[in-house]
């Protein structure tokens, strides 16, 4: 047993540093208790739920937490069941969706019986790549294109060194190669197996870039240049897509509209262009939906995912249009970085949230990019539909402040 008073002690007069603790004890779950006593020292709280925890620690100091204190606690709902026709996941599933934003579970829902009760929501893949693109710097910009070029013409040994670094990463193509001046961006794009990829393609990338240095004239900046783009909004996630590219669709006769959605198809593609298109070109959005976040966040929660993310997956386009007496309404998701392998995916809680979908670990991530396209179906449907009807307040109203 450590010796707690004297350790808070040595924290107090910055003796030891918080990341030092563990060098006292080998009882992590005693030293994340050390650690909370130090923090509730100086907080004007005490932390007996922050403290209460079941995941397993010794795993989660490795690789997915420093300076731990306990965790924070989120509620998890489900919504659901919905009916996917999907490549990667066919049939009903239940999905687990972790908020505090009271009406979000129910609104969902509502969206996913509408689908379900119109045969289900087609989903499908388009693309899937994660990127990772360093800042170069040549002495002139020729130099900047003899680089260029070097790197296009040298694209297989660049390859090899790459992917000398790891089993299930493989290099795809290094495009665009973008010059700015004498500085150089290329967009380093990979497959990524079942895991976001990250950490996989900074690993192999920083390899490949000590190659192309080795043999250019160039200087590496750094191994993340701002093109990748990671976890910021940008316009060439949009178009070229990052991580999984997915889209799905329903279509729904008019008269499930008016049951289900109390509205029409015409004033659901009045509120989509109204608002998702007009309104966002206007203000420059790059998100052409009504809350995609919504969806994303509560799942990615969830399930583990990176939660800086969110902030890719919340980009993407709702189309509305009335086909022959019914309804089509789709979503396109081109910047989903998703796992069902690595990362956040490791904590306890997050495996058992994919267990309930079936799609934890390997060969699952397609399954899983499917499913998670689906509830942002479900959700943008359901609030499109509530504003069409004009009753989004009375539901956040009765549900929100209930
Ligand atoms: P990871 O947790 O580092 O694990 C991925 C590794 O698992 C792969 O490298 C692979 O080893 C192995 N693996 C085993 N089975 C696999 C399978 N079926 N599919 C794919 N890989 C498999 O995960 P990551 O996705 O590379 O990185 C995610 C983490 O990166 C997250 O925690 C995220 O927060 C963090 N992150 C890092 C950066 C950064 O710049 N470094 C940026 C954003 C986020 P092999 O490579 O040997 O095949």
């Amino acid at each position: 047993m450590a010796d707690t008073k004297k350790i808070i002690d040595k924290l107090a007069n910055n003796d030891i540093k918080l990341h030092e603790i563990e060098k006292y004890t080998s009882d992590i779950d005693e030293a994340i208790n050390i650690r909370k006593k130090f923090i509730e020292s100086i907080s004007v709280g005490e932390l007996n739920h922050v403290s209460n925890y079941s995941i397993d620690m010794n795993k989660a100091i490795k690789k997915n937490i420093e300076n731990p204190i306990g965790t924070i606690q989120i509620p998890v709902g489900v919504a659901g069941p919905v009916v996917i026709n999907g490549e990667y996941a066919h049939g009903k599933f239940y999905i687990p969706l972790a908020t505090t934003e009271g009406a979000l579970i129910a609104s969902i829902n509502r969206g996913c019986s509408t689908i379900s009760k119109s045969g289900g929501a087609n989903v499908r893949i388009i693309d899937d790549k994660m990127t990772r693109a360093p800042a170069l710097k040549a002495n002139s910009i020729q130099d900047a294109l003899v680089v260029k070029q070097w790197i296009e013409t040298h694209f297989d040994e660049i390859k090899k060194e790459a992917e000398n670094t790891t089993a299930h990463g493989k290099l795809l193509k290094i495009d665009p190669i973008i010059i700015v001046g004498r500085h150089i961006y290329p967009r380093f794009v990979y497959s990524t197996g079942d895991s976001m990829g990250m950490n996989m393609v900074t690993i192999a990338t920083e390899v490949a870039l000590k190659f192309i240095s080795k043999n250019t004239n160039v200087h590496i900046v750094a191994s993340s240049g701002n093109v990748c783009v990671d976890k910021k909004p940008s316009a060439i996630n949009l178009i070229e897509g990052r991580g999984k590219t997915v889209t799905a669709e329903v279509i729904i006769p008019e008269k499930i509209v008016n049951e289900k959605l109390k509205t029409t198809s015409k004033a659901i593609t009045d509120v989509n262009m109204s608002k998702n298109f007009l309104g966002s070109a206007i203000s420059g959005s790059m998100g052409f939906n009504a809350h995609f976040a919504n969806m994303i966040g509560a799942i990615f929660l969830a399930t583990g995912q990176d939660e800086a993310h969110i902030v890719e997956g919340s980009l993407g386009i709702t189309t509305a249009e009335e086909i022959n007496g019914s309804l089509y309404f789709s979503v396109t998701l081109p910047d989903l970085p998703v796992a069902t392998f690595g990362g956040g995916t490791r904590i306890e809680t997050a495996k058992e949230c994919l267990e309930i979908i079936d799609a934890l670990g390997t060969g699952k991530v397609h399954k899983f990019a499917e499913i998670v396209a689906v509830t942002v179906l479900a959700g943008e449907l359901s609030l499109i539909g509530a504003l069409a009807a004009g009753h989004l307040a009375r539901a956040h109203q009765e549900l929100g402040r209930g």
